[in-house]
């Protein structure tokens, strides 16, 4: 059974119709990653899902939830879906380890030693259990956004959605990040990962998915969808960034 359905999904801003019928499924497990054009509605589509945007029509179901059901708990629902954006947005004024435990103590009401015991261990998951007490501004891109990162995680969410983590980062940092991206991936963790990084895509999707003018063009194994993709939109779009 699919722990996240994506059932017709649509989303206009207005008169711009975004997303076009979105239907997609994903496993326990599974690393999907989503590839398209710039203004394909990528972003979007991870943002309907934990309902930062609120869809046009369509349903979201995560395991035993319907996202899209108008009463159903927001807060709750972002505590099972983990989002990483582009811009790590760490709260300034907050040290690593505190920009981590910060949802625990007031969103879980976790006590402070034991919201401050996880935070820990999720800051060595992400190698920076020696940074828990610098601020964000003494942090390299590549470890404000593995702080970004353990924070999402701190909420031990059931689903990770990842938009473009490592565009922003000076290339030395991409590796770093897409690390410990790779090992929660192998630890189990169900991801959407939006991404122009293919190598990663290649080694560690399970599945990808390209995206254009707010529909699915085409999804298959990367082996597939590198090699042999069936759509001259597909390979268009791979000509271009590999
Ligand atoms: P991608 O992430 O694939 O680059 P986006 O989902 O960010 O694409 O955007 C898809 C389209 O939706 C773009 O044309 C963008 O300008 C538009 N869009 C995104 N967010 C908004 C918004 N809040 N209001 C109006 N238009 C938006
Ligand atoms: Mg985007």
């Amino acid at each position: 059974m699919s722990l996240l359905k994506i059932i017709n999904l649509h989303k206009r801003f207005g008169d711009l119709h975004v997303l076009k019928g979105i239907n997609m499924e994903v496993e326990k497990g599974e690393v999907v990653v989503i590839i398209g054009p710039s203004g394909s509605g990528k972003s979007t589509l991870l943002r309907c899902i934990n309902r930062l945007e609120e869809p046009t029509e369509g349903k979201i179901i995560l395991d035993d939830i319907e996202v899209t059901n108008p009463k159903a708990d927001l807060n709750r629902i972002r505590q099972r879906i983990g989002m990483v954006f582009q811009q790590f947005n760490l709260f300034p004024h907050l040290t690593a380890l505190q920009n981590v435990t910060l949802a625990p103590i007031k969103v879980k009401k976790m006590p402070k030693e034991e919201a401050e015991e996880l935070g820990m261990r999720l800051l060595e998951k992400v190698g920076l259990a020696d940074k828990a007490d610098y601020y964000p501004s003494q942090l390299s891109g590549g470890q404000q956004q593995r702080v970004a990162i353990a924070r999402a995680l701190a909420m031990n969410p059931e689903v990770m959605l990842f938009d473009e983590v490592t565009s922003a980062l000076d290339p030395e940092l991409v590796k770093e990040v897409l690390d410990v991206m790779k090992q929660l991936a192998k630890d189990g963790m169900t991801m959407l990962v939006v991404t122009h990084e293919m190598g990663f895509a290649r080694e560690v999707g399970d599945r990808v998915i390209f995206m254009d003018q707010g529909v699915i063009i085409e999804e298959g194994k990367p082996e597939q969808i590198f090699t042999n993709p069936q759509h001259e939109r597909t390979r268009k779009f791979l000509s271009m960034i590999l």
